[in-house]
């Protein structure tokens, strides 16, 4: 039997089993901050904890959740990507960004993903399991330990990884929670930014939960026809529902919404596209966020150019639709928006 990941569990709940080993209430918070403060991933550690109690963990639960495999570093140094095999032999990927100041972690929330966008090399290799609320905040934990050891911290958590995080909401959340908590990680909600591909029953469940954290929507064409030859998962949630789900988010928690626009030339980077879109976004507390397309091995489109994506962001601008060209990142080690996959 697998024993159970301690990074899968509550605070709560480890109160609740250490209460009923007649261990003294503070233990519990003690085995958090080891976990979450100290950033410990071995019983050993717990330098906190009696000896007795470190191997009765031990023997209860594991404290491995991801076995780095490789380590790639971008030729800028400003990009590092890890990939991780997990305990059952599947493996997912994490990015870390720098820049400047900020250090920005880039997590996976399943291996693989159901949704199919062609352009996307996680959606092109099919979903294979939705990963558990330890594994997303151990990916964090791996990063932060990682900094600790260079005097950094992480600033800002992105949920653009490998898979769709409003497919595996609970877990998500859960891991998002967790890593929140003012006795443990601290992080503050509105560091973390969840890109979705715009399921909209989940974003009504957002919006209805009022949360603090940023959210993206995967828009990257402003007609269904186009959308959905890029995105399946359009048919079952086309543009215009996804939009009205968008202003209701808006208009409930008055936080402003990004949509991402990854620029394929010759598709969806046309000033046909820019105007259409503009016109869809009316009204709205928004920014585009665009992005030339990082290739990947099962889709044939091209990149935008430099002179098509300006030409883009400048029609939307002359809405009043905020627009920004992402630099693309990590390029060189695969590292970029839509490149993460399983290959071990
Ligand atoms: N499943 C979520 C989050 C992970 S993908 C989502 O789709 O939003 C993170 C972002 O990378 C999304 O905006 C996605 O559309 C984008 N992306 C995927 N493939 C890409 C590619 N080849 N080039 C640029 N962006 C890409
Ligand atoms: Fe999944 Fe996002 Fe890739 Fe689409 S872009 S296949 S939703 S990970």
């Amino acid at each position: 039997m697998v024993a159970s990941l301690i990074y899968d569990f509550q605070l709560s709940e480890l109160t609740t089993l250490l209460a009923s080993w007649d261990e003294p209430g503070y233990r519990a918070i003690q085995l958090w901050q080891g976990l979450y403060q100290h950033f410990w991933d071995s019983p050993e550690q717990f330098s906190n904890l009696p000896v007795p109690l470190r191997r009765k963990l031990a023997g209860e639960f594991s404290y491995t959740a991801l076995t780095p495999i490789t380590t790639l570093i971008s030729s800028d140094n400003q990009t590092i990507k890890t990939l991780f095999k997990l305990h059952d032999g599947q493996a997912i990927e994490t990015v870390l960004m720098r820049y400047e100041k900020r250090h920005t972690i880039c997590i996976s929330t399943q291996v693989g993903c159901a949704m199919g966008c062609v352009f996307c090399a996680t959606g092109q290799m099919g979903f294979k399991r939705h990963l558990s609320s330890g594994e997303i905040v151990a990916q964090v934990m791996y990063y932060a330990r990682f900094l600790h050891d260079e005097g950094d911290v992480i600033t800002n958590v992105v949920v653009m990884g490998m898979g769709e995080p409003f497919h595996n909401y609970e877990n998500t959340m859960n891991a998002i929670d967790r890593l929140n908590d003012s006795e443990g990680y601290n992080l503050g909600s509105r560091r973390f930014t969840i890109s979705t591909v715009g399921l909209v029953p989940a974003i009504r469940r957002f919006t209805l939960e009022k949360r603090q954290i940023n959210l993206a929507i995967s828009l990257h064409a402003a007609d269904d026809l186009l959308r959905s030859s890029m995105l399946p998962i359009n048919k079952a949630y086309p543009i215009d529902e996804i939009l009205v789900a968008c202003h209701d988010y808006v208009l409930s928690t008055g936080r402003r919404i990004t949509f991402e626009w990854a620029l394929v030339n010759g598709i969806n980077d046309t000033p046909e596209q820019a105007h259409l879109l503009a016109v869809k976004l009316k009204g709205l507390l928004c920014h585009v966020n665009a992005i030339p397309l990082n290739p990947t091995k099962g889709y044939s489109g091209e990149a935008t150019t430099k002179f098509r994506a300006n030409a883009f962001s400048q029609i939307l601008n002359g809405y009043g639709i905020p627009c920004t060209i992402r630099l693309r990142r990590g390029l060189d080690i695969q590292a970029g928006c839509g490149q993460l996959v399983s290959n071990i």
